[in-house]
């Protein structure tokens, strides 16, 4: 069996159809990742224009000429974008637009005014430089995800390299005028790497986006909905497997006559007091530490590589603050005061929760001695 250059053309327009139409599904259930609908767009784009160009090979035109141009750029553009918005999660318009535009301006002249050999160099060239963008937004998000994305850039680097070999080709061949779509066999090695590509380019976007979603899934189980601080479960899982480390300390903050600030006020004036409470703290945390809602008005920090004196410096200044803070509600503003307790993990082998316990022991007595006070528990620890 023979293949001639339009049945190549067909599957490469087939795949690019199933593949927008799975990225198009892809994004229906998860509208929240507009990257896939731009993904979606550009290879669409892509598989309009193999169609156009199927007819062009047969039927070659200017005018047709320029439109196949427009749609294989503006095809790209889009892919180019949806590889920027995936990597910055801003909108691509304005980058991709201004490359589309500018690689258009410059070949589509050319293309009206019959040189299409200077206008088919252009087109490589223009379509070479796009997908190497491309390649390079995917390289540089690879920390996220190095195996499907490396991948990624890869066959969009594979891609390029074809478009170059076309343009290389016809450069070498000189001709301003072509009459004709161009035939040699840079192009069908380069409609070769674009139909594997395109399969794998598809597998891959897939896959890296139930990469994202389980990454997001994972990162939602670790994190407290009402105020975005690490939740119980997450905490614990940080610092339970090991014992603490010499110079760490556990800040245990509760709230003081909460349950009175929900029965005055209601219940939702209490979670904005909450929300302000974990503002605080995350202001306060520095990058080695860690602070957590345990639930309810019951907070913790953990400070890796703090001296004790720095510790209780820290709690008293989160304490402070906090009780300067006003909270504004439709019944007028009031302020709000926080209990601490803090403890040492100084004794080699202590584990994290009997050093909470002792955080919340001294916690206790900042009750007992009145609330709005932070009090430090000095004691050697038993394993
Ligand atoms: P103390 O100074 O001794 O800590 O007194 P308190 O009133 O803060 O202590 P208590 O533990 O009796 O009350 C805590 C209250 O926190 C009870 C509960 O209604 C409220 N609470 C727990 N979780 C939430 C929440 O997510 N949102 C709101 N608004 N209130 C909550
Ligand atoms: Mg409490
Ligand atoms: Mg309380």
């Amino acid at each position: 069996m023979t293949l001639d250059y339009n049945s190549l053309l067909l599957a490469l327009g087939l795949s690019g159809a199933c593949l927008a139409a799975t990225l198009a599904m892809s994004w229906a259930v998860a509208r929240t990742e507009l990257f896939l609908l731009t993904w979606a767009i550009g290879v669409f784009l892509i598989v309009v224009y193999v169609v156009l160009y199927a007819y062009y090979v047969d039927h070659p035109g200017p005018l047709l000429g320029a439109i196949c141009y427009v749609t294989l750029l503006t095809g790209l553009s889009a892919l180019y974008g949806a590889a920027r918005q995936f990597r910055t999660g801003r909108s691509p318009l304005k980058p991709a637009l201004i490359a589309n535009g500018l690689l258009i301006a410059v070949a589509v002249p050319p293309i009206l005014m019959g040189y299409d050999g200077l206008g088919f160099t252009a087109e490589n060239i223009a379509a070479a430089l796009l997908v190497s963008a491309t390649a390079r937004e995917y390289w540089l998000g690879r920390s996220e995800a190095p195996g499907p994305i490396l991948g990624l850039s890869a066959l969009y680097a594979i891609i390029a390299a074809g478009f170059v070999l076309c343009a290389g080709v016809l450069v070498w061949d000189g001709k301003l005028v072509l009459g004709q779509a161009p035939q040699n066999w840079a192009e069908d090695l380069s409609l070769g790497l674009s139909i594997a590509g395109m399969t794998g380019i598809g597998a891959l976007s897939l896959a890296l986006n139930h990469w994202r979603a389980a990454g997001r899934h994972r990162a939602e189980a670790r994190s407290d909905v009402l105020t975005g601080l690490l939740n119980r479960r997450a905490i614990f899982d940080l610092y339970s497997p090991t014992p603490m480390r010499q110079f760490s300390a556990v800040i245990a903050f509760d709230l003081d006559d909460f349950k009175s600030v929900n029965d005055s006020y209601g219940h939702a004036v209490g979670d904005k007091v909450i929300r302000a409470f974990a503002e605080e703290l995350a202001a306060a945390a520095g990058r080695n530490d860690r602070a957590a809602r345990l639930g309810g008005e019951e907070f913790v920090l953990v400070l890796n590589r703090m001296l004790p004196e720095r510790a209780e410096q820290l709690a008293e200044r989160i304490r402070a603050s906090f009780a300067a803070r006003q909270i504004v509600t439709e019944q007028g503003a009031f302020a709000c005061t926080v209990s601490a307790g803090i403890a040492f993990g100084t004794e080699a082998g202590a584990s994290f929760e009997s050093v909470l316990r002792l955080a919340d022991k001294a916690l206790y007595s900042a009750k007992r001695k009145g609330r709005n006070q932070v009090a430090t528990r000095h004691v050697r620890l038993v394993k």
